[in-house]
């Protein structure tokens, strides 16, 4: 039996993977789960799963939790904010930690994880992509495994499955390339935050939508890779397969390619992360080759879509710069989600922030909180009135 806290079990991902524990219910226990400001529907998962902690990160949702069991008996222990998220990523008890809140939140959660010797299923990208050399490192020295979720990740993972490291050649991480795939930038100027929100292959949630509309998704998956793989920029390419069918590949060097194939469905990369290294029994439809439709493959257009090619200049650069990248992306995406930028501003903020803060090659975490409440602020102060 395999106990699990999962952070950020509302959201999208948080969901996939209460299905995949619901339809396994002897392997896995649910000791954890944690709400941004979600309430009602934390209230259901704690009334469905039972866990022993249930944290809310946001005061009002976590003080109108808290009054639902004020007269009631319970074993449930509810906690508040960061510290709350720590406490049930490091609890004894648990095997396994899934990451999978929204932005680099997650990051002080995983380190604490991580130093408590917990294996990650990580979800969370933006963790890796602002601190994926602290985390790494860490996992390292701790013995920790770090799993992907991200279908990409999961797949390759797969594909690395008993093959040599220093023989593979390239990655090839596939995009379905969004909303927009083909639109001139004259045609993205007025689009709206529905239209973005519109993925024509998977649902997910608002900021990782938005983030694959500009191919942005795309970029910060290059750096995820990049600490994951551990492979330098030039063997991590980017291939736009519009069908979501082949989730990503590994080129070996004597030319052989490996693909990972299955539906679009995230809960199957959910199960392969909880149960590594075993497989358990399909949790969503399989392929019907007989009935496929053709699969296609194409360049990305990165002056289009320029944030994935600043993602890969941050990613070359290194240090810090990453963490600019991705702290000027999410206040930029929230700008945009709330009306108050257009769509095409998104590609410019972060092209300005890259140019404004300059980067830090020795970095603690302490800098990295640091460089999100400046890099936030000034997008804030700069952009969002
Ligand atoms: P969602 O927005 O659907 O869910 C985010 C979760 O995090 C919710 O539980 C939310 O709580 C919580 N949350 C939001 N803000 C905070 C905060 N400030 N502090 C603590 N918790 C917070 O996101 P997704 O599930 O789509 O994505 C989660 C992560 O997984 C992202 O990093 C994303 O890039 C990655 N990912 C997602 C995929 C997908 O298919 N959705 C695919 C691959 C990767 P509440 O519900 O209360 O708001
Ligand atoms: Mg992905």
């Amino acid at each position: 039996m395999k106990k699990i806290s999962i952070l950020g079990t509302t959201g999208s991902i948080g969901t996939q993977t209460l299905d995949v524990l619901r339809k396994d219910r002897e392997n896995f226990q649910l000791i954890g789960v944690s709400a941004n400001s979600n309430a009602e529907k934390l209230l259901h998962i704690v009334e469905e799963f039972k866990p022993s902690y249930a944290v809310l990160t946001e005061k009002k949702a976590y003080l109108k939790f808290k009054e639902y069991f004020s007269n009631k008996s319970t074993n449930l222990k509810i906690l508040f904010g960061t510290e709350g998220l720590n406490t049930i990523a490091s609890l004894p008890e648990i095997d396994m930690v899934v990451t999978s809140v929204m932005g680099m939140c997650g990051l002080i959660p995983t380190i604490k994880a991580i130093e408590s010797g917990k294996n990650i299923a990580l979800a969370n990208k933006e963790t890796l992509v602002v601190g994926g050399e602290l985390v790494t490192k860490l996992a390292e020295k701790n013995n920790v495994s770090l799993i992907p979720v991200d279908s990409e990740h999961g797949a390759i993972f797969q594909c690395l499955q008993g093959n040599k490291h220093s023989d593979v050649e390239n990655l090839l991480i596939t995009a379905s390339g969004g909303p927009f795939r083909g639109k001139s930038r004259k045609q993205l100027l007025n689009v709206t935050v529905e239209q973005a929100l519109k993925h024509p292959s998977w649902h997910m949630g608002r900021k990782i939508t938005i983030d694959s509309a500009t191919l942005m998704n795309k970029g910060l998956e290059v750096i995820e890779a990049h600490w994951l793989f551990n492979l330098p920029y030039e063997k991590i390419r980017v291939v736009v397969h519009p069908q979501s069918i082949i989730h990503s590949m590994v080129e070996y060097k004597d030319g052989s390619v490996m693909a990972q194939l299955a539906s679009t469905d995230m809960r199957l990369p959910i199960q392969y992360a909880l149960n590594y290294p075993k497989r358990g029994e399909a949790v969503v439809n399989r392929l019907d080759f007989y009935n496929l439709q053709n699969l296609s493959f194409e360049k990305p257009d990165i002056d289009t879509f320029k944030p994935l090619k600043l993602a890969y200049e941050a990613g070359k650069i290194g240090g810090t710069m990453p963490a600019i990248l991705n702290c000027a992306n999410e206040e930029a995406v929230e700008l945009f989600l709330s009306n108050k930028i257009k769509f095409l501003d998104i590609s410019y903020i972060l092209e300005e922030c890259m140019n404004k803060f300059s980067p830090r090659n020795n970095f603690q975490l302490e800098d990295l909180l640091h460089i999100e409440i400046k890099v936030k602020e000034y997008v804030k102060t700069k952009f969002g009135k």
